[in-house]
């Protein structure tokens, strides 16, 4: 099953003086399971697009179908269709209102007409979920810090069950320590759950680690569809058009320069990590032979370190942004 998107066309304000195409001409499909970023500079057409996926924006020309369905026939049920796909929307803390915590929760379900029981059961599993404690639950959730509140609001939609989770932008304005949470809950609903997610992101950095495939839009077209490896390749083109590849990859690329023999495939930090120390090591080795070193033909910065003891392995952090195996990991 999947989410398919056939020349997909949005035109704002059609045949007036302030037509504006957001989007132009869009295709893709996205399997169950897959964890897709979807980048693009401001103003790209990301939130349009997003918005189209469950029903919200309706396509100027071209359809959507969600698995197998055209979400734009007669008789299709919309509704359940905003259930099965989740949306977060960008800032969603600023559209929470219930007096408490749980109330908040709660109203996706509500909406959806379901038994008082299994509201407040389905509010509880996503309110544990996001990981936010009972004590909070019946707290306003004005009382919240940032990131709390954002986990609020994601169980919100979570509460719904979604097969899909769309976030728009969901680590805009966290610290680093709200925005990892936030990462890493998203991430864990993909292997635990078996969630779709498409996450939104002006950060190379927040979806190097973890997305499956990249989509990147500009102008409301989509430019590049592909693994994030090989997306990053094409750094120069993604200057070019706002957006810039991990800090990582510029770093790999300047020791290449060097004429450092590291594969430019790293886009992690964690990886880029490994390899340097595997390459001090085998020149440290290499050197205490007294053999001439084929690793680096000129002087890039590899020298020095080796040798310093530390293996790659043992970091804390060693292979955390290894990319994770792609493909449903849940069952559903
Ligand atoms: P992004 O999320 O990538 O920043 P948007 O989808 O919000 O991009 O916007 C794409 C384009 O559509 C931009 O040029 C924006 O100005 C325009 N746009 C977005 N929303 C509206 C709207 N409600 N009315 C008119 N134009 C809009
Ligand atoms: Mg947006």
């Amino acid at each position: 099953m999947s989410i398919r998107a056939e020349h997909l066309t949005h035109i704002y304000g059609q045949g007036t003086a302030f037509e504006q195409y957001a989007l132009k001409d869009v295709n893709f499909e996205i399997p169950d399971g897959q964890f897709v970023g979807l980048i693009g500079h401001t103003g790209s057409g990301k939130s349009t697009l997003i918005q189209h996926l469950n029903g919200l924006l309706r396509a100027s020309s071209g359809t959507i179908y969600y698995n197998g369905e055209d979400i734009y026939a007669q008789g299709y049920n919309m509704k359940q269709l905003r259930t099965k796909v989740g949306l977060v929307f960008q800032y969603p803390e600023h559209q929470l209102f219930e007096v408490d915590v749980f109330s908040d929760v709660c109203f996706g379900p509500k909406n959806m007409g379901l038994p008082k029981d299994e509201i407040a059961a389905r509010a509880r599993e996503a309110l544990k979920l996001v990981g936010l404690k009972e004590k909070y639950y019946k707290q306003s959730p004005f009382e919240l810090s940032g990131g709390q509140k954002r986990r609020v609001a994601i169980a919100g939609v979570l509460a719904m069950r979604p097969e899909v989770l769309i976030l728009d932008e969901p680590t805009a304005g966290l610290d680093p320590r709200g925005r990892d949470e936030i990462l890493d809950l998203v991430n864990s609903l993909q292997d635990n759950r078996g969630m779709t997610i498409i996450l939104v992101s002006h950060s190379m950095e927040d979806v190097a680690k973890y997305a499956d495939r990249l989509m990147v839009m500009s102008g409301g077209e989509k430019v590049f569809d592909d693994t994030p490896k090989n997306v990053f390749r094409h750094y120069k083109e993604l200057e070019a058009i706002g957006l810039s590849a991990p800090q990582v990859t510029y770093i790999v690329q300047r020791l290449r320069e060097n004429g450092v023999d590291i594969s430019e495939d790293l886009t992690t930090v964690a990886e880029a990590k490994d390899a340097i120390l595997k390459l001090l090591r085998d020149k440290g080795r290499l050197q205490a032979a007294g053999k001439p070193d084929p690793g680096a033909g000129g002087n890039a910065g590899a020298s020095g370190n080796a040798g310093a003891g530390k293996s790659a392995g043992a970091g804390k952090n060693a292979g955390a942004g290894a990319k994770k195996a792609s493909g449903r990991k849940g069952a559903r």
